[in-house]
């Protein structure tokens, strides 16, 4: 099995539990694409996405 390691920890995952990372700089470097394991993409990744998400829809600041 293929494994990729963790741009972020440095774990080396299994590709099936590895989260794709694609980040436009806007800058210099372009568009930078990594890999990080799944763990790191939901302690650090995904409060940021999800964050950005509701700002469309109407957040109830006391929804779980
Ligand atoms: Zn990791």
């Amino acid at each position: 099995m293929a494994l990729e390691t963790c741009g972020s920890c440095g774990e080396q995952v299994p590709f099936a539990d590895t989260v794709h990372v694609l980040v436009h700089t806007k800058g210099e470097d372009g568009v930078v694409d990594a890999y990080v394991c799944r763990e790191c993409y939901e302690q650090q990744l995904r409060p940021i996405v999800e964050s950005s998400d509701i700002d469309g829809d109407e957040a109830t600041a006391d929804s779980p």
